[in-house]
C-alpha cells in the first residue's frame, strides 16, 4: 500500500527528529503534500497510526496540509496550476494541459513531493 510506505518514511523522519532532542514522545507531526502525489490524506491518518504503534509517536496527531501542483509548459513557458478534481481524474490527460495555450507538451515542477514541515515533541 502506497500510504503505508508513505506513513512509515514520515514516521522515520520525526523519529529520528526527536531522538535528536532526546524527546520522550512526538505530540504532532506537521506535513505537506503535494496534490500530485495522489496520497489520500484518510488512507495516509490511519496507516500512521498503524506505523507509528509502540513507538515514541504513539498518538501523535498528524496534520496534513496539500499543496496545489504546478506545472509548465515548454511551448509559452508560462504556469499552470493542477487541481485533481474529479473530472480531472477521469480523464488523466487532459489534467496537465497548459491552460494558456492548451498544450500537452508540460512539465511538472511542483506538488509531486512530500516532506515533513515541523513536529512537536515532549522533552
Ligand atoms: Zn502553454
Amino acid at each position: 500500500m502506497h500510504e503505508f510506505s508513505f506513513a512509515y518514511n514520515i514516521f522515520k523522519v520525526a523519529e529520528a527528529t526527536a531522538l535528536k532532542y532526546n524527546a520522550k514522545k512526538i505530540t504532532e507531526v506537521i506535513l505537506e503534500i503535494g496534490e500530485l502525489t495522489l496520497i489520500v490524506p484518510e488512507l495516509l491518518q490511519r496507516s500512521f497510526e498503524m506505523a507509528t504503534t509502540g513507538s515514541i509517536a504513539q498518538g501523535a496527531k498528524l496534520i496534513i496540509t496539500i499543496t496545489p501542483g504546478k506545472i509548465k509548459c515548454r511551448d509559452c513557458n508560462k504556469i499552470s496550476a493542477v487541481s485533481l478534481t474529479r473530472d480531472a481524474q477521469l480523464t488523466g490527460l487532459q489534467l496537465f494541459e497548459c491552460s494558456h495555450c492548451r498544450s500537452n507538451n508540460t512539465e511538472i515542477i511542483e506538488g509531486k513531493k512530500a516532506n515533513v514541515k515541523n513536529i512537536k515533541i515532549q522533552e
